[in-house]
């Protein structure tokens, strides 16, 4: 490459490193892979060692990658923390050895030796203990300067509060003052790949962007500006390093890590002491198998030199200590091709889309999907069906698609568009502005009805009793549930009886064989039937809460149903007049009105009614009348001059009338508006009797029965 081309790709690629090690340092959301990006630097590092006069200070390759984000107080380290140079292959790190033991005169009889350490792939700390009692922990930073989490990190319980007194007794004189000694250890904060995948899968379902892997997603939770989040997340730590080495009374960094143990601190305990390259490639050949059974995310191998002596006649340079490496393990991709996009439609409603490829063994299982997350995703990573595509596991747990090989794309592919409808249940998708997740928010569709069920009968909606996820479960594999109305006109004692439970009969007697599964029984079924009719008589506001609307907690359901006290008054409310309520807003006011404009989900309300529950609020104002009208029932139909039917199948009502949507043998009266249709010639041939406004206005004013 020429000096002109070699400026303008060292240019280019500082442009690209800096952007992405924003987006991994910054914003915790990297847009490339860290292989990827390794591949840069090390690209940049070649050109710089072609043409050293084109290597500038602020080069990504002369400083410590990092930052300092505003929301956090700085905290100057005492002394740098490094990054670590990498040695991307086993020539590289055996040119580091040999230069390494080179540079210490290491003979046969007397070999340097090393300590390997696992990489783990979290983000570097630094915690201070004064007089052995913990009062600050900060993050890597820039190196020099880093983020204040000391109340984030004292969340995370595997750091000890107070050090035992075995490790203080091994401090030395340099290390200030009795009482007054300030000492400051170094570690890693990671995420266990048990809880990033947890997370993951719980930010998955409330349409949040996903954590690219164990790393980012410790960084994301340690780095919060409310530090009960941190704690919700289970972060952990491992401790390796001290800022002052000679502060304790030690020589090597095994008799270290041993030290720190002795303290309370977690130590990883796979480390080991390697006096020859061979004993080196057999640590880190150990390590890559290792790998996959671990329960936290590594990187690599550090190969540290053992003795502190040594480390500190070797020194650093302006990023790295001269003394350790980074044996980065190559990272496990796949090639293969990618043959479909399917939909699965979450329990919340929230449709992800999931790529559906050919198998291919990766970090030792075979994989065939991973789910790409939400539209925005597959814009990032570019995939279409029929890609060849690249695929690894994120924090060697989770499939993930890297990206498409375009060299290979069909020049027939075309980009992937989400569906308009919803394919378990057909309901138009909903996709708000701002959102990242498309959604079906019918309270029909199968695929959410579990979930909609169990919110439904949870305590602080309609508290049924004994009509747990278990029991749900059942219903729903009987084929008796499937909405929320279901409850209330598809079950009685005798289905509900006659269910299977997990258990089986140990014995066969003259009635069951054994191995057969336990019945539900009359008794259990009678008491959930009572729980059943019990829940008919909750609050208004909590049928509206039970319903599950996105956004619609306890507190917003009082709310709405206070200034809507009925579910006519409710469902008909506009956008706007809905924003209008305490504690709603334009977001939540669009997502209520979507809901009360799906057919399926007012036909359910409507059956809601009809079985007895409360889709009104009795008003508190009004005293109650005499329930003069108690046992009719009027259907309302055609439009009234002086009153909407609503009103008055309110008014009605209030006079202790039920107020149905349909003519049958039961209806008492019809009462007819103008233009009334079939309902009319329905009640004609039923031979129930017909009103007029000018009689029901009558009723209304005085709650007296009328005369037909
Ligand atoms: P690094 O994370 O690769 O290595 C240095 C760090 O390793 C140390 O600071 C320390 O925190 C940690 N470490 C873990 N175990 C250790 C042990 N036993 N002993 C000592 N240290 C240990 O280097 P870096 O400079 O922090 O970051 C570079 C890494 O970040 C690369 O892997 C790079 O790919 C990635 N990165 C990725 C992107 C992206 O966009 N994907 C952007 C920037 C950086």
């Amino acid at each position: 490459m020429d000096k002109d081309s070699a400026r303008a790709r060292a240019q280019e690629l500082r442009e690209l490193l800096n952007y992405n090690a924003y987006r991994y340092y910054a914003l915790d959301d990297p847009e490339v892979t860290d292989a990827q990006f390794d591949q840069w630097l090390v690209e940049l590092q070649d050109i710089e060692a072609q043409y050293p006069d084109l290597v500038v200070p602020e080069s990504y390759t002369q400083r410590v990658g990092g930052y300092v984000s505003p929301q956090f107080a700085e905290v100057t380290h005492a002394r740098p923390m490094y990054s670590i140079d990498d040695a991307m292959n086993l020539e590289e790190l055996d040119a580091w050895l040999a230069k390494t033991d080179e540079a210490l005169g290491s003979t046969p009889e007397h070999p340097v030796a090393y300590t390997c350490e696992l990489k783990i792939d979290g983000l570097g700390v630094a915690v201070t203990y004064r007089n052995g009692e913990f009062v600050r922990a900060a993050t890597r930073g820039n190196g020099t300067v880093g983020e204040d989490v000391t109340l984030n990190v004292r969340t995370i319980k595997d750091v000890p509060v107070e050090l035992d007194a075995k490790g203080l007794d091994a401090l030395s004189d340099a290390s200030g003052p009795q009482g007054q000694s300030l000492l400051e250890v170094r570690g890693e904060v990671y995420m266990p790949k048990s809880e990033f995948v947890r997370l993951n899968s719980e930010r998955d379902l409330a349409g949040l962007a996903v954590f690219a892997n164990p790393r980012n997603a410790a960084a994301g939770s340690l780095r919060q500006k409310d530090p009960r989040i941190t704690r919700g997340r289970k972060l952990a730590t491992f401790i390796y390093a001290v800022a002052d080495p000679s502060m304790v009374h030690v020589t090597t960094q095994q008799q270290f890590l041993e030290w720190l143990a002795s303290c309370g601190f977690v130590v990883n305990g796979h480390f080991r002491r390697c006096d020859s390259a061979a004993e080196v490639h057999e640590f880190c050949a150990q390590a890559l198998v290792q790998r996959n059974d671990l329960n936290y995310d590594i990187d690599g191998v550090v190969v540290k030199v053992d003795s502190f002596a040594s480390q500190e006649a070797l020194g650093f340079t302006s990023r790295a200590p001269r003394w350790a490496i980074a044996f980065k393990f190559p990272p496990e991709e796949k090639e293969t091709v990618l043959r479909d996009i399917r939909i699965q439609v979450g329990r919340t409603g929230v449709l992800t889309p999931v790529a559906e490829f050919d198998p291919v063994v990766v970090a030792g299982s075979t994989i065939a999907r991973a789910t790409l997350h939400n539209m925005d995703e597959i814009e990032r990573r570019n995939v279409r069906v029929g890609d060849t595509i690249i695929v690894h596991k994120a924090g060697d747990v989770i499939p993930e698609v890297v990206g498409p090989v375009l060299a290979k794309r069909p020049s027939d592919s075309a980009p992937f568009h989400m569906p308009a409808l919803c394919p378990s249940c057909g309901s138009p998708v909903v996709h708000e502005e701002g959102e990242v997740a498309y959604r079906c928010i019918s309270i029909d569709c199968p695929a959410q009805s579990l979930e909609r069920l169990e919110h439904w009968q949870s305590r602080k909606a309609m508290d049924i009793d004994g009509m747990g996820p278990e029991m749900i479960g059942r219903l729903v594999a009987a084929g008796y549930l499937r909405d929320v109305a279901d409850i209330y006109d598809n079950l009685d004692a005798e289905k509900i009886a006659a269910l299977p439970t997990s258990r089986t009969y140990q014995t066969t007697t003259k009635t069951h064989q054994a191995g057969d599964p336990i019945l539900v029984g009359v008794k259990t079924a009678k008491k959930l039937m009572d729980q059943i009719e019990k829940s008919k008589d909750r609050p208004f506001s909590r049928v509206i809460f039970g319903l599950g609307i996105q956004h619609v907690g306890s507190s917003v359901a009082d709310a709405l149903t206070a200034a809507f006290p009925s579910l006519q008054v409710l469902a008909s409310a506009t956008e706007e007049q809905l924003a209008a309520v305490d504690g709603v807003g334009p977001v939540v006011a669009s997502t209520i009105a979507e809901f009360f404009s799906i057919p399926e989900n007012l036909e359910v309300l409507h059956r809601l009614e009809a079985a007895g529950l409360r889709l009104a609020d009795e008003a508190p104002a009004t005293p109650k009348l005499p329930q003069t009208l108690a046992g009719l029932t009027f259907v309302l139909t055609g439009s009234l001059d002086s009153l909407t039917r609503e009103e008055a199948g309110e008014a009605l009502k209030a006079w202790g009338a039920k107020v149905s949507g349909s003519v049958s043998k039961k209806t008492s009266y019809l009462v007819a508006g103008a233009k009334a249709g079939s309902k009319l010639t329905k009640a004609q041939s039923l031979g129930v009797p017909v009103l007029d406004e000018e009689a029901l206005l009558h009723i209304i004013q005085t709650g007296e029965k009328p005369e037909v």
